[in-house]
């Protein structure tokens, strides 16, 4: 079997030697802070009753004693036996002779998955049964005694990776699946990164590790919350969606550089990439500017990125929220690949066809397009047709699917309809090849290039299912997305606006003018991070004039600003000019690892519909531990069932 050594990949990160910072601010205090001795591999057997993991056994080993702790993985003829470690697999052999019957026995008769504990020489495997695929394949275990630490049951499933389980079921018996090589590497990966970001931001860069409470108050707009009920009548807490209010506040307090593994929750349904709890680095600092937070995250990456990865490189290229939206139809383009939205108004000024003709009438009309590289050989008739039907429900809108056969004859119903000059044309704006396939729409702006948008990543995966390489799966794309909108209409009430970030950022400096006379139009100092088309972070400028954010809250947001007199009252009191982001955790270890979702890099998760199938979280409760709560549970009427729960 294939066991890739890469947990030595993983830990050669921390023999990384540290950095001195040359500043020291407080004495001795800093210094003993930043002076660590430079980092080794870590010791996995200290204070174990193992001296050896079972992965690290190799032929420099040979004719040691060791003792190992480990699951078994399985068992040859009574003959031999592998055993697993986080660190590997490593051969045992059961001994044959009289003497050794009890070993044989223990041996011989635990389970698969058992946990033991062995003992024995470390011999080399006889001539041509040595196995190259395994890291510890030149050798094997001859084992003098043997226990059996704990039996196991019959499995709910198979251990090894290559057996397919349902998530549902992994999730049931999820610290069964955390012993598979896959969560064991997710999850170690994950605590390497987040120890390096720790090294970069504290003993590099002088942050300060903050923790702030769960336990807060409800915030004004944004995300639903949790609450949690206390024992004061009708009075509730929130756990918070994010420590946003508090780094701030901690600016005001002097720390002026501060970060937290943070815990946030929101309440927001099933949705397939987000968790109801979910962990953000967070990161706030004073006396900075945007392109300081910027390079300082560019830095952390940098330095945290895995070994076994590509380097990242830096600076990140940044486009503008308008040019984003322009070119790919959304504010978080996956720039791994081309089929850029590309207007071609001006081809078809004079076109005879009606849909276009008729967009083209209206003030802001437009008409786009992009190009699927080789379409006509990977995509099918009902792919178009599906294309067109999903554009027609989903957005109103019409598609024209433009083909070049092998000829370069037009090959598309409409073909008739466009001129020479316009086929000429449109070939060279889009640059296309004989077998592409132009989809064609018309109509405003906005909605044009979001449908577009959308149909150039379906059409990618369309095209990759079908065989055609369009990513590099070892590609990091980064991109910082900027100058979005101040504000957004409301989706619900379009009239009135709400944050497009949340309301503590700051307006653009040349844009603070429109916020008295056409607020929608403002820009912000807020800037995304996406990397392969998925944002990863977010964070701001933030306002920290009392006055300002008084007006934006009150007048622009119609927020109530009770909520927030605490946080507008420390603003008064010499609140330094600030700005911080916060990185989705999850979100990038899961990018990082290539895991199909977030919660195959998180310990335990919540299900998609947010419930923890190991435990059943969450669970009734009986009505008289409600009481010193003061609340009573109001059944809906269609739930007799779910009561008798
Ligand atoms: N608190 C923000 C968020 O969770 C990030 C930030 O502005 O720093 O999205």
């Amino acid at each position: 079997m294939y066991f890739p050594s890469w947990l030595s990949q993983l830990y050669k990160g921390l023999s990384r030697p540290i950095r001195r910072t040359t500043q020291p601010i407080w004495g001795s205090l800093y210094r003993s802070l930043v002076q660590s001795p430079q980092r080794r591999n870590p010791e996995f057997n200290s204070f174990a009753v193992r001296t050896n993991t079972c992965g690290e056994l190799r032929s420099s080993h040979l004719g040691q004693e060791v003792t190992l702790c480990g699951w078994i993985q399985y068992r040859r003829q009574n003959t031999f036996l592998v055993l697993r470690d986080f660190h590997g697999l490593v051969q045992v052999v059961i001994p044959q002779d009289e003497s050794a019957a009890s070993v044989k026995k223990i041996l011989c008769e635990a389970p698969v998955e058992s946990v033991v504990r062995v003992s024995g020489t470390v011999i080399s495997r006889p001539a041509g049964q040595e196995n190259p695929k395994m890291p510890t394949g030149e050798i094997e275990i001859k084992v003098k005694t043997a226990e059996l630490l704990n039996a196991c049951k019959k499995l709910p499933f198979e251990i090894k990776d290559f057996m397919k389980k349902t998530e549902a079921l992994r999730l049931q018996y999820r610290y069964l699946d955390l012993r598979s090589f896959q969560m064991q590497y997710n999850l170690r990966l994950r605590s390497q990164m987040v120890m390096k970001m720790r090294e970069y931001l504290c003993n590099l860069h002088g942050f300060v590790d903050i923790e702030t409470p769960t336990l807060f108050k409800r915030t004004p707009g944004g995300a639903k919350e949790f609450l949690v009920p206390s024992r004061e009548p009708g009075k509730f807490y929130s756990l918070p969606q994010s420590p946003q209010q508090f780094k701030q506040l901690l600016m005001v307090g002097g720390l002026d550089r501060y970060f937290q593994v943070a815990r946030c929750y929101r309440d927001e349904g099933s949705r397939p990439d987000r968790q109801p709890e979910f962990t953000q680095i967070d990161i706030e600092m004073s006396f900075v500017d945007q392109t300081g937070i910027q390079s300082l995250i560019e830095g952390l990456l940098q330095y945290s990125w895995p070994n076994d990865k590509d380097p990242v490189v830096v600076p990140f290229p940044t486009v503008t929220f308008t040019e984003a939206l322009a070119t790919y139809g959304t504010d978080k383009p996956d720039t791994r690949f081309g089929m850029k939205i590309i207007d071609i108004s001006d081809v078809f000024r004079n076109t005879e066809i009606g849909f276009l003709q008729d967009a083209l009438s209206k003030p802001h009309g437009t008409v786009k397009a992009i190009c699927i590289p080789e379409g006509a050989k990977y995509l099918k008739r009902r792919d178009i047709e599906s294309i067109r039907k999903f554009a027609a429900d989903h957005f109103n809108q019409e598609i024209l699917p433009v083909f070049l056969n092998a000829n370069r004859n037009w090959n598309s119903p409409v073909a008739n309809f466009i001129m020479e000059s316009q086929r000429l044309e449109l070939i060279r704006l889009m640059d296309t090849q004989e077998e592409d396939v132009v989809l064609l729409t018309a109509g405003e702006h906005n909605k044009a290039c979001s449908l577009l948008g959308k149909l150039r990543l379906e059409c990618a995966d369309l095209l990759e299912t079908r065989g055609m390489v369009l990513r590099d799966p070892t590609l990091f794309s980064f991109l910082w997305v900027v100058d979005f909108p101040l504000f957004l209409p409301k989706e619900e009430n379009p009239r009135e606006l709400e944050s497009a970030h949340h309301p503590f950022t700051a307006p653009h400096p040349s844009d603070i003018h429109l916020l008295y006379t056409e607020p929608q139009k403002a820009r912000s100092q807020h800037y995304d991070l996406v990397l392969n088309g998925n944002e990863i972070g977010g964070g701001s400028i933030r306002i920290h004039n009392a006055e300002l954010q008084h007006y934006i809250l009150a007048t622009l947001l119609k927020e109530d600003v009770k909520m927030l007199s605490h946080l507008l009252q420390a603003l008064d009191y010499g609140a330094p000019p600030h700005g911080g982001i916060a990185l989705g955790l999850d979100r990038l270890i899961c990018l990082v690892t290539g895991s199909p979702s977030i919660r195959d890099v998180i310990a335990f998760p919540k299900s998609f519909r947010g419930h923890d199938l190991m435990s059943n979280a969450p669970d009734s409760i009986p009505p008289e531990e409600l009481k010193p709560y003061h609340i009573r549970v109001s059944w809906p009427t269609d739930s007799k069932a779910e009561r008798a729960h």
